[in-house]
């Protein structure tokens, strides 16, 4: 064996984003013991560093030792037991998933489906909650398999309205749009370190508030998985009166998250998410130029996530292709029903740059050319340069 060598890539796609030279060399600081008190002490930063993020001084928050669908399996898990009602919010392929994890709680789950790239419909969600006691209700507050942005406030209140928990999938939308766990009044939320954080994956951030804390600590069955049970977890981060073993934290991943952390922070949250909706007009500015079409509705469009529709005749694959294999550049192909007929381009932290704009800009014109789809790379680079002025 050799030891391996990856290419440098510029990563737009729907995650991983690029990860800065800072955290990269956080990973690779000398690995300590997971019970040393250097070690705890790392650990409470970055549990008060999430509360800040998320904006959850009541909540606990932990990164969980997994990636992001960690953080959703384990809201599911901890908050349903068998027979209880759970309705979930589908609008792409992460709300699908949650449903397929209610249900594997053994939960009654009641699905309200949307069409790929629409926004949820708050008067269908109301009216499913209205029909019986619930739980739980579920959605994806940046649905990154289609761009979308749905109203997570009015969710969470509908939610507390019919005595609900609310789980809030804030995977791609924490660091890049909005997230307010205190005044969404919302319980389970949680994210993944390789979107907006521009961590590498392996990490899920969770917040669960004081009522979600009190349904799971009074569930009348044991949590059906041991790593992600709260219960236990809780032994390990919750600090008062020394830790207990449970299980080895990801040491080194750690060091990378509260890099990122201390790095947004530096940056501001607010000027973050201010640089993510400019970067996301310049792109769209430009990318409108060169002829291309947005499939989301502009009031519901996620700025760290653009679905671009892939013009009559053009091949999806090989304009992706291209520019990884000529650019260096990676973004996303479509999922499930938009398989083929869209792009998704991510400007998710440190991938959410003038720099990043220019040159997607720049490599997609190009391999839309080498396909006979004309298009004025000036023009584009123009329309995303008066945006940024
Ligand atoms: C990426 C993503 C997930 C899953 O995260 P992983 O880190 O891939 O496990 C869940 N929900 C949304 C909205 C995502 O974008």
């Amino acid at each position: 064996m050799q030891s391996f060598q990856p290419p440098r890539r510029i990563l737009m796609g729907p995650g991983p984003s690029d990860v800065s030279p800072r955290v990269l060399s956080a990973l690779a600081r000398p690995t300590v013991g997971h019970l040393d008190p250097v070690f705890q002490s790392l650990m409470e930063e970055i549990k008060t560093a999430l509360q800040r993020l998320f904006n959850a001084p009541d909540h606990a928050c932990v990164p969980l030792p997994a990636p992001g669908t960690a953080g959703m399996e384990a809201a599911m898990m901890n908050l349903l037991e068998p027979g209880d009602r759970c309705v979930v919010a589908v609008n792409g392929a992460f709300g699908g998933r949650m449903a397929d994890m209610a249900d594997r709680a053994g939960a009654t789950v009641v699905t309200v489906e949307h069409a790929w790239g629409e926004a949820i419909d708050i008067a269908r969600v109301e009216a499913a909650l209205a029909e019986a006691p619930t739980k739980v209700l579920a959605f994806v507050h940046a649905e990154t398999s289609t761009g979308v942005r749905s109203d997570a406030a009015t969710l969470c209140g509908l939610a507390r309205k019919a005595g609900a928990l609310s789980v809030v999938d804030c995977v791609t939308s924490l660091g890049g749009i909005v997230v307010d766990a205190a005044a969404w009044d919302a319980d389970v939320l949680y994210s993944g370190t390789q979107k907006c954080l521009s961590a590498p994956p392996g990490l899920s951030p969770i917040a669960i508030s004081k009522r979600a804390q009190a349904a799971i600590q009074g569930r009348k069955t044991k949590v059906r998985n041991w790593l992600l049970d709260f219960n236990l977890l809780m032994s390990y981060w919750g600090g008062e009166g020394g830790r207990t073993y449970h299980h080895t934290a990801p040491i080194n991943a750690l060091y990378g998250l509260h890099e990122s952390l201390v790095i947004l922070f530096e940056e501001g949250v607010q000027a973050a998410i201010v640089r993510h909706a400019r970067l996301h007009e310049a792109l769209v500015a430009g990318l409108e130029a060169a002829g291309l079409e947005m499939l989301v509705d502009a009031k519901d469009r996620l700025p760290q996530l653009n679905t671009v529709r892939v013009p009559d005749g053009v091949d999806e694959a090989a304009v992706r292709a291209h520019v990884l294999k000529v650019w260096d550049l990676e973004i996303g192909a479509g999922l499930g029903p938009l398989k083929g007929k869209v792009w998704r381009i991510g400007l998710m932290g440190a991938s959410a740059t003038p720099w990043h704009v220019r040159l997607c800009l720049t490599a997609l014109c190009e391999a839309l050319a080498a396909q006979g789809f004309g298009v004025e790379s000036a023009k584009a680079l123009a329309a995303a340069d008066a945006k940024l002025k």
